[in-house]
């Protein structure tokens, strides 16, 4: 079940929660909705879900105009951060729940109830616990009996919001993992809330970057990080080295600081350079191309790679400089604390002062 959103708009009194909202997300596909702290995600996941209003706009569901229809009518099935099981049922009371109060006519037969139950635990791999409280179980089991129970519904659209938030890094990881493995079996139509890039990237077909009430980008994870369209994209999505300079006769200095831009870059003037970690080396001396030295103030182990935190020599930048190196290279190089090197772009995005969206760059010869 595909969902379009046209022209989407929504008012808190003065405050302009949802700005003139247009998005279309897929049938069967996992969609993350990702931003910072107030930028309108729960207030679109509730209007989606038909628990809040649009003043202006349109919401269908498979081309079918629903903006008027009740919570109820439009058969879709949520999962929230706070599991909100019934605590004085049982795990198997709580998923029946929503089938057991249709109305006589809609309800399946008890015997046909019962078995519903036990394959919708049997999927989440909780047929064990059927008869405990909640109580008596985990944070992270109680979300897939939250999740088992709205899919009793059978609802073609699923709606998530910030499911994983309450439970620790470990089990989340978990979940996610789950979560994803299930919808690729079952193809419902998914929309989930987070504030989490990880979160985002890692479990989604396709990302909604929110910021203040407005869409900023909607893209799938690997093309959203390696072709963010705004500062604030690059900037959401992880940690970004950032060289501000003058750009003049293709060479954008500051202090000590240089990079020559690869062939074809002919403009000037305030510019930014942004360097995601993976994007730049370290080596003890300058390259041809890129003069940026840097002094080493700390060095974290743990991880896929070592990931040095360095701060510019001779020139200054806003945030500290982050590089990713394997522990190969490491152990090779073995830098200290307080050594100075120099970082080498192979690839950069550049950003005017007053420009929106970058210009990628590349050192590396084909
Ligand atoms: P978070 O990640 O913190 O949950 P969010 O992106 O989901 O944030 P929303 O909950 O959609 O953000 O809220 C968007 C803005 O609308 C916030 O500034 C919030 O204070 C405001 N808001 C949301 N619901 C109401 C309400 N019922 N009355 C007044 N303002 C509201």
């Amino acid at each position: 079940m595909s969902i379009s959103l046209e022209g989407v708009n929504k008012h808190f009194g003065q405050f302009q929660a949802l700005k003139d909202i247009s998005l279309d997300i897929p049938d069967g596909q996992l969609t993350g909705l990702l931003g910072p702290s107030g930028s309108g995600k729960t207030t679109l996941l509730r209007i989606i879900a038909g628990l809040e209003s649009a003043e202006h706009g349109r919401i269908l569901f498979h081309g079918k105009d629903v903006t008027r229809l009740h919570v109820r009518e439009r058969r879709v099935g949520f999962v929230f951060q706070h599991y909100a099981l019934f605590r004085h049922m049982t795990v198997a009371q709580n998923i029946a729940f929503g089938l057991e109060v249709l109305p006589r006519a809609q309800r399946p037969p008890a015997a046909e109830i019962r078995r519903q139950v036990a394959d919708l635990l049997e999927m989440v791999q909780l047929g064990h616990l059927s008869s405990r409280y909640p109580a008596q179980l985990s944070g992270g089991q109680k979300q897939r009996i939250a999740l088992a129970r709205a899919l009793a519904m059978k609802p073609e659209i699923l709606l998530l919001d910030e499911p994983f938030g309450a439970l620790d890094a470990k089990v989340r990881k978990d979940l996610r993992r789950w979560l994803r493995a299930l919808h690729d079996e079952l193809h419902f139509t998914s929309v989930f809330v987070t504030h989490d890039q990880e979160e985002a990237l890692e479990l989604s077909d396709r990302v909604v970057v929110m910021s203040a009430g407005k869409i900023e980008q909607v893209g799938g994870p690997q093309a959203l990080y390696a072709e963010p369209e705004s500062r604030f994209v690059f900037d959401f999505l992880g940690h970004v080295n950032v060289l501000g300079g003058s750009l003049e006769q293709q060479r954008l200095s500051q202090g000590d600081a240089w990079v020559q831009m690869p062939e074809g870059v002919d403009c000037a003037g305030e510019m930014q350079l942004y360097l995601r970690p993976h994007e730049v080396r370290l080596q003890n001396c300058p390259a041809l191309h890129a003069h940026l030295p840097l002094r080493i103030e700390s060095i974290s182990l743990i991880g896929a790679e070592v990931r040095l935190e360095l701060t510019p020599c001779g020139w200054d930048a806003q945030e500290p400089w982050e590089v990713g190196i394997s522990h190969v290279e490491f152990n090779r190089w073995q830098p200290q604390r307080g050594d100075r090197c120099y970082a080498v772009p192979d690839v950069g995005h550049l950003f005017g002062i007053e420009q929106t969206r970058p210009r990628t760059l590349n050192w590396v010869e084909d």
